[in-house]
C-alpha cells in the first residue's frame, strides 16, 4: 500500500526523484523532498499540494550527516513516522581515468556513496527500533557493467549494490521486516548529463540518451510497484532502460 506512506526522496529536484514523487504522491503518499536546489523543491511541493497530494520539502546536502538527519527530522514533525526512504540523489561527471579529474571522483563518491550511508545512518534507528520500514537506493546498470570513461561513477554504483545487498541480508538476519529495493537505471532523460565537463564523454553519452533515453516516470512507476507490494514481500533489484537500448 502506497496510501498515507511517508516517504523521503533525496535528489528530489529532477529526474527519476521529482517524477517519483509526483506519482507516489498522486496515489496517497505523503512526500518529503530533499536535494540542494530549494526552489525546484519549492516548485515541485507546490505542483503536488495543488493537484491534492500531500509534500514538505528541506535543502539536502547528502554528504552532510546533519542534513540526513534533519530532513528525518521533518518527516517526524510534520507526518509522524518514516515508512520508505528513497536514496536517489546521484551525479555523473565521466571522464577518462587520464583526465585526472580527481575533485569529481570525490565528488561522486561523496554523494554517491556516502550520501547513501548517510541517508541510511539517518533512517536506520527508527526503522530497526519498529522492526519495519523501506530502503530504496538507485544505482545503475553502469554498478552491473563496466564501461570506458565510468570507472568512478560505475564504481560508486556498484558499492551501492552490494551495501544494499547486505542491509537486505542482515535485516533479515536481526528479525527484522525491513525491505530493501536497488534499482539499475539504464539511458533515462533527466538533468544526468549535465555534471558532465569531459567533452568527449558527454558527446559519446549524449549520443546514447538522444538515440534511447526515455522518461524518468517509468523508474517512478517500478519504485511505486516495488513500495506497493505486501509489507511481507520485498522486491530486491530492478534493472529497467529503454527497450532498445542494446
Ligand atoms: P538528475 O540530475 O535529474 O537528478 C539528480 C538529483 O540528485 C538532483 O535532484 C540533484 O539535486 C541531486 N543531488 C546531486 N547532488 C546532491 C547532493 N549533494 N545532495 C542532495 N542531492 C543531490 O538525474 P537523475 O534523475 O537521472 O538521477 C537520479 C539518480 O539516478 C542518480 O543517482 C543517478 O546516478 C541515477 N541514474 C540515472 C540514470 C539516467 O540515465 N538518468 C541511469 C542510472 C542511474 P540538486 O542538484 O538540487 O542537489
Amino acid at each position: 500500500m502506497i496510501k498515507d506512506k511517508v516517504i523521503i526522496i533525496t535528489g528530489a529536484s529532477s529526474g527519476i526523484g521529482e517524477a517519483t514523487a509526483k506519482l507516489l504522491a498522486s496515489q496517497g503518499a505523503k512526500v518529503v523532498l530533499g536535494a540542494r536546489r530549494a526552489d525546484n523543491l519549492k516548485r515541485i511541493a507546490d505542483d503536488i499540494q495543488q493537484h491534492g497530494g500531500k509534500a514538505v520539502y528541506q535543502e539536502l546536502d547528502v554528504t552532510r550527516q546533519s542534513e540526513n538527519d534533519a530532513i528525518v527530522k521533518l518527516a517526524k514533525d510534520r507526518f509522524g513516522r518514516v515508512d520508505v526512504v528513497f536514496l536517489n540523489a546521484g551525479l555523473m561527471p565521466n571522464s577518462p581515468l587520464s583526465a585526472l579529474k580527481t575533485d569529481e571522483w570525490h565528488q561522486m563518491v561523496d554523494v554517491n556513496v556516502k550520501g547513501v550511508l548517510n541517508g541510511v545512518a539517518a533512517v536506520l534507528p527508527e526503522f530497526l527500533a519498529r522492526k519495519s520500514g523501506h530502503v530504496i537506493a538507485t544505482s545503475s546498470v553502469a554498478g552491473l557493467k563496466a564501461y570506458p570513461g565510468g570507472a568512478v561513477y560505475g564504481g560508486t554504483k556498484w558499492f551501492v549494490r552490494d551495501f544494499m545487498e547486505v542491509l537486505r541480508m542482515e535485516s533479515a538476519m536481526e528479525g527484522t521486516n525491513i525491505r530493501t529495493a536497488t534499482i539499475y537505471p539504464a539511458a533515462i532523460n533527466t538533468e544526468l548529463l549535465k555534471t558532465f565537463t569531459d567533452k568527449a564523454s558527454l558527446d559519446q553519452m549524449q549520443g546514447i540518451y538522444d538515440t534511447h533515453g526515455i522518461s524518468p516516470n517509468r523508474i517512478a512507476s517500478v519504485v511505486a510497484f516495488a513500495i506497493d507490494q505486501p509489507e511481507d514481500t520485498t522486491i530486491n533489484e530492478f534493472t529497467v532502460g529503454p527497450a532498445n537500448q542494446p
